[in-house]
């Protein structure tokens, strides 16, 4: 009989607990690839499965982690072969199927990418949900026909994971870009990133006016609310906006004015049913844009053993950039 594995496992039964568990490899999902788990992260979202403090999770016993790159180690498909290296962004794995902090993993391939080439593992979850879904913003935004001299591009939730590379990835392509950030003491490290002008997010976060000055060429926000309809107001004739995220509210309280007066665009991103192909344009681009030393910078690495404790310091907002969860550690 095979060993067993070490994984994070959250129950549900009187109560909601997350630990670090042994689970008999038999136990492991019946997909059609399997994989040894190099490397994990934890995301937001890992965060409130984990913690307990959002309802991510929708069947119990769960392994965790939305994100991993892995070696296949056995399949019944064609479409990998034993060897390979692949990533796994989302498609419902650490809510619905088991994820990605665990030695082993079991997955469908329909799920899965070739990691790039010139991408390591660790830098594959050194860039995550999170720079996958700021990769596919900026893509957006490129098939909208929003080039560097159009004029400025706002990113909003600056200092927060898909922020902080959307403002890396704009600055790479040779954007102007302007930061909206309620931590205006990290204005310095924001220019660090690329960020030419930063303003303080209060400015976008109460009700406006339902047209402003234009000032936009273009904007990826991860904030949604009054930020979102207060960047349609202060988009350019033929602005165009991409939203992701709800970090201020669910809500979008706008008015039509500025897509039938100024022709402006909203596009929405989804990072977790994406298409493969999708995908693939995404990590090949990523691949090509993100520099090793950036990502170093702005990540550490941590071990199975510390994934709970980090992800209650995560839910606590002790955490700045990226962790990468070495899983074979
Ligand atoms: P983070 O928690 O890392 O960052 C969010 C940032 O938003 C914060 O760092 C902060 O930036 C800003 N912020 C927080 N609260 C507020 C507020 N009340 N008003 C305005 N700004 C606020 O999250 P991520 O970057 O990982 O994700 C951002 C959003 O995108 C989340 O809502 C997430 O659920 C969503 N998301 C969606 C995906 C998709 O597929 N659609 C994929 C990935 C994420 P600062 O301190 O600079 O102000």
């Amino acid at each position: 009989m095979s060993n067993p594995i070490k994984a994070i496992v959250i129950t549900k039964d009187e109560n909601y607990a997350a630990a670090l568990s042994e689970v008999q490899q038999g136990d492991l999902p019946d997909q059609n690839v399997q994989l040894d788990v190099l490397y994990s992260t934890l995301n937001y979202k890992d965060g409130l499965a984990i913690t307990g403090k959002g309802p991510v999770v929708r069947s119990f016993p769960m392994v965790p982690g939305i994100d991993l790159v892995g070696t296949v180690s056995g399949t019944s498909t064609d479409e990998f072969s034993v060897g390979d290296n692949v990533i796994l962004n989302g498609f419902g794995v650490g809510e619905k199927h088991w994820g990605g902090l665990a030695q082993k993993a079991s997955l469908n391939s329909d799920w899965l990418i070739p990691l790039p080439a010139a991408l390591s593992p660790k830098q594959a979850m050194q860039i995550g949900t999170a720079g996958y879904t700021a990769m596919l913003s900026v893509i957006a935004l490129e098939k909208q026909g929003i080039t560097p001299s159009d004029g400025e591009i706002l990113v909003t939730g600056a200092n927060g994971g898909v922020g902080s590379f959307a403002i890396y990835l704009l600055n790479q392509l040779g954007y102007n870009v302007t930061a909206a950030t309620g931590r205006m003491e990290q204005s310095d490290y924001l220019k660090e990133l690329g960020a030419s002008q930063i303003i303080s997010r209060d400015e976008l976060s109460i009700p406006g006016k339902p047209l402003q000055k234009e000032r936009f060429a273009g904007a990826i926000d991860s904030v949604g609310s009054h930020t979102l309809a207060n960047i349609c107001a202060s988009l350019k004739y033929g602005g165009v906006v991409t939203a992701c995220g709800l970090a201020q509210g669910m809500d979008l309280p706008a008015s039509v004015a500025p897509f039938i007066l100024r022709g402006v665009s909203l596009i929405g991103i989804d990072s977790v049913m994406r298409p493969k192909k999708d995908r693939i344009e995404a990590w090949d681009r990523l691949a090509s844009l993100v520099k090793a030393d950036y990502l170093d910078k702005i990540s550490t690495e941590i071990t199975l053993e510390q994934v709970i404790e980090n992800a209650e310091q995560l839910m606590d907002g002790k955490i700045r950039g990226r962790v990468v969860v070495n899983c074979q550690s």
